[in-house]
């Protein structure tokens, strides 16, 4: 096990020169989420294997409490494989809207210390608290009372990683749990992942993890040992990512999460169109393309927005607001129809045409839906 400090005191080391100014970074990952909300919520299942989503028939499991986990259970497992591994395993529903409640709440507590959060999910978020509202100098201690006020808050635990870059913050949230924090210093950051073997780098998936092995590399020391060219040539822009966190380097900023409020794809025509159906062929792959990102981003709108340039470049645009989310490309496809009938017969040739959905909501239940889709 590489060393490294259980809470000392991570200050800044300004004779770093090659990092510029030294940063303070948190990641709070709050233990088995799913499960402990249920265990929470529900005595009956306190001190049991309990697996959040899946059924005894089918499906994945979502979430596995720690009592599960010691069966060899876990989060991504099919259902039937975690039953058999664990015969008294409980299935639980998950239910996201509380889950998403208890999120809210958490970054509120986070919000006290820095406006630089970015989640990654609903249990887990980077926080910058290199410059903190509490005016605090030691990030361990934020991470203490951070931790403290959750389990106040809400009466479950999280874990947190504190560390100079977010690399080391994910892989240091992890060395204490359940209920734990590590703090990764600048003397022991590059250290640490020398031994570090590759398929728990963060940022390494299972396919990624098996290219590395057929190339030698088994443990950060041996990804240290790649130049960059040779990283870029096997791994594409992840390389410099690759050659940095081998050194313990990552100077990826810490990015709040700021909502997106619209999402739009428009098309200038080659030739001018003057009739319904060529419009109609016109707006569609606009179509297919804005509702991609929603497919890909778990993300629902309820307003439809078309936009007509004619060829004077005056332009017009028409919205259309269902009360609840367009569900599909279709959906939305008819309500763009609606909007550009009314459009024809044109006084002039139209040059462009464009979509963009807006009232966006990020959709939770889907995202999770996804993650059972993509195994
Ligand atoms: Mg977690």
């Amino acid at each position: 096990m590489p060393s490294h400090d259980v809470d000392a005191p991570l200050t800044a080391e300004p004779d770093n020169a090659t990092l510029g100014r030294v940063r303070k970074i948190i990641h709070v990952d709050m233990d088995a989420f799913y499960a402990s909300v249920e265990q929470r919520d529900n005595p009956n299942l306190r001190g049991k294997p309990v697996a959040v989503g899946g059924s005894e028939a089918r499906g994945v499991v979502a979430a596995a409490s720690y009592e599960a986990r010691t069966y060899g259970v876990h989060s991504a497992m099919p259902s039937v494989t975690a039953k058999r591994k664990c015969p008294d395993l409980i299935f639980v529903k998950p239910r996201f809207d509380v889950y998403k409640a208890v999120s809210a709440q958490i970054r509120e507590i986070f919000a006290d210390y820095t406006p630089l959060i970015e989640p990654l999910s609903l249990d887990e978020a980077y926080l910058d608290v290199t410059e903190n509202l509490k005016g605090m100098e030691i990030a361990t201690e934020i991470a203490l009372e951070i931790r403290a006020r959750i389990k106040d808050a809400t009466g479950l635990n999280a874990s947190a990683g504190i560390s100079y870059n977010k690399f080391l913050a994910k892989m240091a949230s992890d060395l204490n749990k359940p209920n734990g924090q590590a703090v990764l210093t600048p003397k022991v950051g590059s250290r640490f992942v020398e031994t570090l073997p590759i398929k728990k780098f963060h940022g390494v998936g299972p396919a990624t993890a098996e290219k590395m092995h057929r190339l030698g590399i088994q443990n950060g020391a041996d990804l240290r040992e790649k130049d960059l060219p040779f990283l870029v040539e096997h791994f594409g822009k992840s390389g410099p990512y690759f050659y940095g966190i081998a050194r313990g380097i990552d100077e990826r900023r810490v990015k709040p999460d700021r909502v997106r409020k619209s999402v739009g794809a428009e098309d200038t025509f080659a030739q001018d169109i003057h009739s319904y159906d060529p419009a109609l062929e016109g707006v569609r792959p606009l179509i297919a393309k804005v509702w991609r990102y929603c497919e890909t981003n778990a993300i629902r709108a309820k307003t439809v927005t078309l936009k007509v340039k004619y060829a004077d470049f005056n332009q017009i645009t028409r919205a259309r607001t269902s009360e609840r989310p367009y569900a599909s490309a279709d959906e939305i496809e008819d309500a763009i129809c609606v909007l550009l009938k009314p459009v024809f017969p044109p006084s002039k040739g139209i040059r462009l045409l464009g979509v963009t959905l807006s009232s966006l909501e990020k959709d939770d239940h889907l995202q999770a839906q996804q993650l059972q889709l993509t195994l």
